[in-house]
């Protein structure tokens, strides 16, 4: 990928008022999480608010305020005045223990969700499962990060849509999908997951609490089982801690 360039179109769009309600910030975070999620940026790469800053060619705010972001959600470490580093992939017991407590919650989130779901929430989803297709569709290396970033949204959504506050504090604490794109990101993964979305929309849609519970849950599962076998041979090539 080409930073400059985008951050050029960033930079046009960011003139453009009409054009999106996003940050530099976030254009900033999204570059950063492909190239996280697709290993362009290793495990203990050495992260510079300076360095990176000059090389998005923008301020170093948007760049710190990305970085807090990452650090919020794991997948960076460090502080500002010590630098920041990439973090390690989580161990396999982290893995284990998210996929879990996602198999407990969120088919109960979704099940909530198809009962309170109003005609621009079945919208909403509906728009993201469109745009993880349009993703899938164009295979490139920059989508890495804005496919996990979408399925990080599709989820949220519906959690949110389940209205549940306890539920969604604990299950975003997780950050379960950036780590997760981590491991691996493959076409075949994305389009197994697609077709696993549009179930659960199908049920929420249909106001269907039980083919709404049972969509997820088989997604969640069906994730899990193409996962996890990447977890090894990803462990090796970078020294992750295997227990
Ligand atoms: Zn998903």
């Amino acid at each position: 990928m080409t930073l400059k360039s985008r951050t050029m179109n960033i930079a046009g769009d960011k003139q453009d008022e009409h054009h999106s309600k996003r940050s530099l910030s976030d254009d900033v975070y999204e570059t950063l999480i492909s190239q996280l999620v697709s290993l362009e940026l290793p495990p203990g790469s050495r992260l510079t608010v300076d360095t990176l800053a000059r090389n998005f060619g923008v301020s170093q705010t948007p760049v710190r305020a990305a970085l807090i972001r990452l650090q919020t959600e794991g997948l960076i470490a460090g502080k500002h005045n010590a630098g920041f580093w990439v973090a390690p992939i989580p161990t396999e017991k982290y893995f284990g223990e998210t996929y879990l407590v996602r198999e407990l919650l969120e088919p109960e989130a979704a099940a909530l969700a198809a009962e309170n779901a109003r005609a621009e929430d079945v919208r909403k989803l509906r728009h993201l499962c469109d745009e993880m297709e349009n993703l899938v569709d164009e295979d490139t290396r920059k989508n890495y990060g804005r496919f996990a970033i979408l399925d990080d949204a599709f989820h949220a959504t519906i959690i949110e849509i389940s209205d549940n506050e306890i539920m969604r504090h604990i299950l975003e604490g997780l950050h379960a999908h950036m780590h997760l794109f981590r491991l691996r990101y493959h076409a075949s993964v994305a389009e197994d997951a697609i077709d696993e979305h549009k179930e659960i929309v199908h049920g929420i849609q249909d106001r269907d609490a039980a083919a709404a519970r049972a969509a997820m849950r088989a997604h969640i599962i069906a994730s899990r089982d193409r996962m996890m076998p990447f977890y090894h041979e990803i462990a090796i090539a970078n020294g992750a801690a295997a227990n």
